[in-house]
């Protein structure tokens, strides 16, 4: 048919020229130790071309893994680009998982060459007999240190200085494959999960979209998600796409060197994990940082505790963006965000929706099944298992062979069991494995553990399942009360704070007060640890 559009390919490389023609003065800045380095963004793409050159001489080809053991900054960011754009895979490995697991990643992925930074180097010195297709190891740094096991083995800065600043940049198909991710493999060996240059162009655009994120040239934005963890949520190529300026934490992340950052560079928009919101928000309670640039927090990987909202806009006057999203899904779901006409509500109706995870974006479908295998109604109570499809969420695993089992009709299981109301805003009941099975009922962990983190004395709470003779599982609330409180505080307080808010059968059996709350490698609360911990505790009569 006459009059169609151009057959356009969605991939990175107009994004980084782009952002060398009309953003070459913009800064990317990354704190190492105290100092603080910077350069701009026409170095940063002309670093890029010089690696691409490198990596072609290492040997990498079209299609070829090229992995990372970093940290947040510019030099991960350049790899970000550079082996996208030359049609190889970047395929960023979450240093913090254990090293059987990582060898088996390295292995799957069949990873060629590794980049290193040099304050991970001995991790990945005792891995290195395991990881047999690697090639060559990179140290992100000036020199390779004295004594290293690895071989062969290259000081980042001594390739780029060799290599010239021009790649002849190839015409890929968009949807060749630019990255991979993989899951965290909460049972079983981790999963992969293969983004092509199309999915990471529009979740890109998803990104940037007002009612998402909102991202924009005139925002500082610092990515404190790991960019191991599903690629930073995406945040660097839609920030270089816009030609934002990046502030990089490094491997600086205690609340207080992230609010030092915040505060030098101001920065209007973060992103990262609950974990990390409710360090920063207790580190205000003692000390003074004007925070006054940010304009949003984005919150998601866990449910954000309306508790916390509530207090960064109340005591500090900051919005907290409440987001929802997965590994599968590059990660972009929903984002909580009023609509115009909700604006006008109390506060405390305001306060619940935005605790919700949300709408979904456009471009991402959704649909909750329940357990009779029927699409249930938007009436904010009926409860099943969200299922999600649309150009960013992925079509199969990498080489896995139950693939299959996650997918129905086309739509993608998330495993999370959601209600939606009529407004179609998303609430996660629970992660399926996560939730209490008593008798015939279903209760959210999640819901206790935000209503036990409300109680002013409560730093964190988690809720697990343990056995029960009669009910098959009830409901053992885990508290870490707020160093100011401890040993001054009472499982009675903690039932009682709930009794307003739940029937009784939802109230917790019992109330146990610990150190604190065991997280993943990427931060979350990890109840698999506490469920065997406490999988003998004894429930009071
Ligand atoms: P993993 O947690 O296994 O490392 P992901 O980071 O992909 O892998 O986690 C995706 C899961 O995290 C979702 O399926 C959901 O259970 C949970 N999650 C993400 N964002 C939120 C949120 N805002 N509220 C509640 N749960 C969330």
């Amino acid at each position: 048919m006459q009059g169609q559009m151009m057959d356009y390919q969605l991939t990175l490389t107009p994004l980084l020229d782009r952002a060398r023609r009309l953003f070459p003065k913009k800064e990317i800045v990354t704190k190492a130790g105290p100092t603080l380095e910077r350069y701009t963004y026409a170095e940063m793409i002309e670093r890029v071309g010089r690696l691409a050159n490198a990596l072609e001489k290492l040997g990498i080809k079209r299609g070829d893994r090229v992995a990372t053991f970093a940290w947040n900054n510019a030099r991960h960011l350049e790899i970000y680009f550079a082996v996208p754009c030359m049609g190889a895979v970047l395929h960023p490995i979450n240093l913090r998982l254990p090293g059987d697991q990582i060898a088996y990643i390295v292995n799957h992925a069949d990873d060629q060459v590794l980049f290193v930074d040099p304050t991970l180097l001995p991790a990945v010195e005792k891995l290195a007999p395991h990881l047999k297709g690697v090639k060559h190891f990179v140290v992100m740094g000036d020199k390779v240190p004295e004594g290293t096991t690895l071989t062969p083995v290259h000081a980042y800065e001594d390739l780029i200085k060799e290599a010239s600043p021009d790649y002849p940049w190839p015409h890929l198909n968009e949807n060749d494959a630019a990255a991979m991710c993989y899951t965290s493999g909460t049972t079983g060996n981790p999963k992969g999960v293969v983004y092509s240059h199309r999915a990471i162009y529009l979740h890109s655009i998803g990104l940037s979209m007002a009612d998402s994120f909102g991202l924009s040239e005139r925002d500082t934005f610092m990515p404190v998600v790991p960019m191991f963890h599903v690629l930073a949520w995406g945040t660097p190529f839609a920030t270089v796409m816009l030609g934002v300026k990046l502030v990089f934490p490094g491997p600086h992340l205690q609340p207080r060197d992230l609010a030092e950052l915040i505060q030098a560079e101001k920065v209007t928009l973060t992103a990262g994990v609950p974990t990390l919101w409710m360090g920063i928000l207790h580190l205000l309670e003692n000390e003074r940082y004007d925070l006054s640039s940010l304009r949003g927090m984005i919150v998601g990987g866990a449910a954000a505790p309306q508790s916390m909202i509530e207090a960064y806009e109340k005591k500090h006057n900051l919005n907290v963006i409440h987001a929802w999203g997965m590994t599968e899904m590059s990660p972009l779901g929903t984002v909580s965000r009023l609509k115009s006409y909700q604006l006008n509500l109390s506060e405390a109706e305001r306060f619940a929706i935005r605790a919700k995870q949300g709408t979904s974006v456009p471009g991402v479908e959704i649909r909750a099944i329940d357990e009779s295998g029927k699409e249930i109604a938007w009436d904010g109570k009926a409860f099943g298992e969200l299922q999600v499809r649309g150009p960013w969420i992925i079509k199969s695993y990498y080489n896995y062979d139950r693939s299959a089992d996650s997918f129905q009709d086309g739509w993608f299981r998330t495993g999370d069991v959601v209600s939606i109301d009529p407004e179609g805003f998303v609430q996660i009941v629970d992660r399926t494995k996560d939730l209490v099975k008593s008798g015939g009922e279903w209760i959210s962990s999640q819901d206790l553990e935000n209503a036990i983190m409300s109680h002013p004395k409560v730093l964190e709470a988690a809720v697990i399942a343990v056995p029960h003779p009669k009910w098959q599982e009830r409901p053992l609330a885990c508290v870490v009360p707020k160093p100011d409180f401890k040993d001054k505080i009472t499982k009675a307080e903690i039932l009682e704070h709930l009794a307003s808010r739940f029937s009784k059968m939802y109230l917790p059996d019992d109330v146990v007060f610990i150190e604190a709350v065991p997280k993943t490698s990427v931060g979350k609360f990890d109840k698999k640890v506490l469920r065997v911990q406490f999988k003998d505790h004894k429930l009071p009569e």
